[in-house]
């Protein structure tokens, strides 16, 4: 199992840097958010943990130690640049060696094939959450918060899917991860899914996904630890999850949301 630590920089009273409306803290939480779950849905053996998994604040230490005491594999902190200047550029701690720089240049690579940022270069730095963790460290900026056209790529929420996939695509080639032979449903980030039922048999998950259909819901049946599921609405907001199962339970299902 590779465990890999995503560290979303700043957040609660840090917002980390600011401009044109917009909170580097934010940027960061969403892009670490669709990492992990691209990281969870669609690759086998890998185990993520997050430093922050909403607007907390965190302090440098409590951050590195909390990978240090999960023995992670892996750390790789999130953040986006301000002070003048335009595009993409990764840290490690100076001279470190690999395997950090092979990791890193997957990394670096892997992030500038799939957004259109201007690369800065690889580049060293003594930063606390490089030099404190005991693992291979990675650390990105991700444009410039405080630069009009740079701003207006993190502003777009397919970009920042984009910039996640990267770093994913990136950690997947670095420890050679195994893809899901098939992936989880919804691979978007924060997913409430309204499921009616599960089974060994797949004509049995065929015919509740037919009996479903015929009620006016939609289905869908994937695989996933040996059992057929069936899924009937996927939301990222719980509230309308809900909503839909207990439309279901009133149709005679048997709905629950995870
Ligand atoms: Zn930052």
């Amino acid at each position: 199992m590779v465990k890999i630590f995503l560290d979303p920089g700043h957040g609660g009273v840090d917002p980390g840097a600011t401009g044109n409306g917009l909170q580097e803290k934010n940027i960061n939480l969403s892009v670490a958010s669709t990492i992990q779950n691209i990281l969870i849905n669609e690759y086998e053996n890998v185990e993520v943990r997050m430093s922050r998994t909403g607007d907390q604040t965190v302090s440098l230490s409590s951050r590195t130690n909390a990978a240090n005491s999960w023995g992670a594999d892996f750390f790789l902190s999130i953040h986006v640049n301000a002070g003048g200047g335009t595009g993409f550029e990764s840290y490690i701690y100076p001279n470190v060696g690999a395997p950090t720089t092979t990791y890193r240049q997957a990394l670096h690579e892997e992030v500038l094939k799939s957004v259109n940022f201007n690369n800065r270069g690889q580049k060293q730095a003594n930063f606390h959450v490089l030099m404190e963790t005991t693992m291979d460290a990675v650390l990105t900026e991700n444009g410039f918060i405080d630069n009009a056209s740079d701003a207006e790529k993190l502003r777009n929420p397919s970009f920042l899917q984009n910039l996640a996939r990267g770093h994913a695509n990136g950690v997947a080639r670095a420890f050679n991860l195994r893809r899901k032979s098939t992936p989880d449903p919804s691979p978007v980030q924060g997913v409430y899914r309204v499921q009616i039922g599960a089974f060994r048999n797949s004509e049995n998950a065929e015919e509740l996904s037919e009996r479903a259909i015929a009620k006016g819901f939609q289905t869908y049946v994937y695989q996933d630890d040996g059992l057929f599921k069936v899924q009937i609405g996927a939301f990222a907001d719980r509230s309308r999850a809900e909503e839909l199962a207990s439309r279901a339970e009133r149709e005679g299902f048997d709905a629950f949301v995870h």
